[in-house]
């Protein structure tokens, strides 16, 4: 037989028990709808379709004088626009006609933690095709190996260099310096929109 005092215990120890368990469920609880709650560190797409964005460098993001000798000027609101296009895009290719040697670095520069640009191209991955007789230097879009180029889209100051798939092309104007420069805030807004757009029709 237990003691009057050592059932009173034992009911006590009860009671805390079912206290803190008690306890211990609510915080797991509001835990995990804290969890749900809070937003996604992956970056988020307005779409379920893949869209790729590709981006010229010289004229475009960036002006370097003296043919690519002196430090390159940043376009206005190239920062803004990059991190920007890159929650955005599924993936950002930057295509250049410029070296390995001159732009890598200039891509550094406005990548540095590599989180920007999931591809970089250059010179030699553009083609010489002849347009209107004359030979001109053009980004063939199919070498990206994209299975719907119609979610391409191809930001270039160039017209001639999207001649091939002229439907993925956005014209910019050319950057050469100018701070007053807007041009890469309006290109933005027009391809965010654009994506937008096709994650409501879908
Ligand atoms: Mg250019």
């Amino acid at each position: 037989m237990m003691s009057r005092s050592t059932i009173a215990w034992v009911v006590a120890v009860l009671v805390i028990c079912t206290v803190i368990m008690a306890y211990v469920s609510m915080r797991t609880k509001e835990a995990s709808a804290a969890a749900a709650a809070a937003p996604s560190s992956a970056p988020r797409k307005k779409t379920r379709h893949r869209w790729v964005l590709v981006l010229d460098l010289d004229e475009t993001l960036v002006h370097t004088p003296n043919e690519g000798r002196a430090d390159p000027i940043e376009r206005p609101f190239v920062r803004e626009f990059l991190r920007r296009v890159a929650e955005t895009f599924d993936e950002v290719v930057v295509f250049t006609a410029g070296t390995k040697e001159y732009a890598s670095p200039v891509l550094d520069g406005l990548d540095p933690e590599r989180r920007i640009f999931g591809r970089r191209l250059y010179r030699e991955s553009c083609s010489i095709v002849e347009l209107a007789g004359v030979l001109s230097v053009v980004k063939d879009l199919r070498r990206l190996g994209e299975a719907d180029l119609s979610r391409v889209r191809l930001v270039d100051n160039t017209p001639s260099t999207y001649a091939l798939q002229p439907a993925s092309g956005v014209p910019i104007s050319s950057f050469y310096g100018d701070p007053s420069d807007r041009a890469l805030v309006e290109t933005l807004a027009r391809l965010v929109s654009e994506v937008a757009m096709d994650g409501r029709s879908s």
